[in-house]
């Protein structure tokens, strides 16, 4: 994309394999040296609009996902994802292994939406929402600055020797560190087996919780390599989504870019002499010195980028130093940079937004709809009508019913709009039990009259109480000889 390639300013190891002209940069991760060693990133600290916006954002974030484990909804909690028990609660809706295909489409419909997403509106998921970036980038490197300094004093910190000073200021940062782990993994906990468990696994002996202890220290552990150490590597390496980018995204993308027509050709400004062939790039580094993942993104698109938003504050503050134009680095898809065209809401764009609301509506309608239990009702194999004395006609289904609820369901079988009767066989009611399973058999007598054809559909509520649960059609024979 830019006619001159560079490699980020910290990182002084990579520059040197940096030509001109080569295209080698794609060949290797900024962050891994030429003998296979990690390059450690030490970014600048990010300051100016788009970070103030992602602290908002940041916030708000932090208190829906600390908040959504208390949430409860009639004693039950409002999302779990118990997979242990395979018993998923989404915003109130329960799942049970039998609600599989319906868990199966739901994540079919995600997964073409993030498709679909990604293609129009790039990695904004990445640098706004996603977990490991904000706490990375929003609370632990915040952290890090707070008790090391900005990106030179960290670097000064990991040369000089071991003294009491740098001793307190390691210890104090990774028992900081180690301690929001463990409230990180505990709040995942608080996901997977619900508040009320994890609370007794922490108020309980620890005897009685031997295996929530060991997720717990894992957690703490994971969490606290990831962030302490392996950082910046969980989007390179081992994010799927982060992987997946260079299908995703297109030319049309809309994604963090460097506007190459009007940087390059890049110069160091100078007091004296003003070049007028020189595009608006002054060369000065900023961009790549605020990159937590160690890429110049004068480069172009590439995978590493989380699309943070530091390098555009970075060249944003430059541009307003120097008196030239803002969004240097902005968001736009790279046909917009060498078309030179504004942003447009494309028909494509239109299709695709058009679909993901359709897809957004297609899930909701999918969870709102489901019914609380799941009826099958069967005429008894082999077993014909028989008409009764009283004139009226009889036949034997076989039901089995499937309770979604967390509730313990009395059930009751009612004929629509026909004057008829229920009778259980061998049993005086019915009820089944939360995530339960019932099976029953059962006469259904009506009027002759309302049974004339050989095959006649007739309708039954599912009752619990006063409420209509589920309708079930089925199919009731009329007299064999009629
Ligand atoms: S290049 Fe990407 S990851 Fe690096 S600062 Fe810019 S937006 Fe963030
Ligand atoms: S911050 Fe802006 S001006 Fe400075 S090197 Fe980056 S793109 Fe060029």
């Amino acid at each position: 994309m830019a006619d001159k390639k560079t490699k980020p300013g910290d990182l002084e190891e990579n520059e040197k394999l940096i030509t001109d002209t080569d295209e080698s940069f794609r060949d290797r991760v900024s962050t891994i040296g030429t003998k296979g060693n990690r390059i450690w990133v030490y970014p600048r600290r990010p300051k100016g609009s788009f970070h103030r916006a992602r602290i908002l954002v940041t916030i708000i974030l932090l208190a829906v996902m600390a908040a959504i484990p208390f949430v409860k909804l009639n004693g039950h909690p409002w999302v779990l994802l118990d997979i242990m028990n395979r018993k998923f609660i989404l915003f109130g809706y329960i799942f049970w292994p039998q609600d599989f295909h319906i868990f199966a489409l739901v994540f079919l419909g995600l997964a073409v939406f993030v498709v679909l997403f990604t293609a129009v509106y790039g990695r904004i998921w990445c640098g706004w929402l996603c977990p490991q970036t904000v706490f990375m980038e929003m609370v632990f490197r915040k952290i890090e600055y707070w008790i090391e300094g900005g990106a030179n004093k960290q670097k000064a910190l990991k040369k000089a020797p071991w003294t009491a000073g740098k001793i307190f200021k390691k210890g104090l940062k990774h028992s900081i560190f180690f301690a929001l782990s463990f409230l990180i993994g505990n709040l995942l906990l608080a996901y997977l087996i619900g508040i009320d468990e994890l609370s007794s696994i922490i108020t309980d002996p620890p005897a009685r919780h031997i295996g929530g202890l060991t997720a717990m220290t894992l957690f703490a552990l994971t969490f606290y390599g990831i962030f302490a150490r392996f950082r910046e590597q969980a989007c390179i390496y081992v994010c799927p989504y982060g992987r997946l980018q260079s299908v995703l995204l297109d030319k049309n993308s809309i994604v963090i870019t460097y506007d190459n027509v009007r940087g390059e050709p890049r110069e160091t400004i100078s007091r004296d002499k003003e070049n007028e062939t020189a595009g608006d790039c002054i060369d000065c580094g900023l961009c790549v010195q605020v990159c937590p993942t160690g890429i110049d993104i004068r480069n172009g698109t590439q995978l590493e980028c989380v699309n943070c938003t530091a390098c555009i504050d970075a060249c944003n503050s430059v541009m307003a130093k120097i008196a030239r134009p803002k969004n240097l680095i902005k968001y736009a898809s790279e046909s917009q940079i060498s078309e030179g065209t504004k942003f447009r809401f494309t028909p494509r764009i239109a299709i695709y937004t058009s679909v993901l609301i359709l897809l957004f509506a297609l899930v909701s309608i999918m969870m709102i709809s489901r019914t609380e239990v799941e009826t099958n009702i069967l005429r008894a194999k082999g077993a014909i009508s028989q008409e009764l004395p009283n004139g009226n006609i009889r036949n034997l289904y076989t039901l089995k019913i499937v309770n979604k609820t967390f509730d313990f369901l009395p059930i009751e079988i009612k004929i629509k709009d026909i004057p008829g009767r229920i009778e259980l066989i061998a049993i005086d009611s019915l009820a089944v039990k939360p995530n339960g399973i019932a099976e029953a058999a059962f006469f259904i007598e009506i009027p002759i009259k309302y049974a004339r054809q050989q095959k006649n559909v007739i309708e039954l509520y599912i009752m619990s109480g006063e409420r209509q649960i589920d309708i079930v059609e089925t199919v009731f024979s009329g007299p064999v000889n009629y």
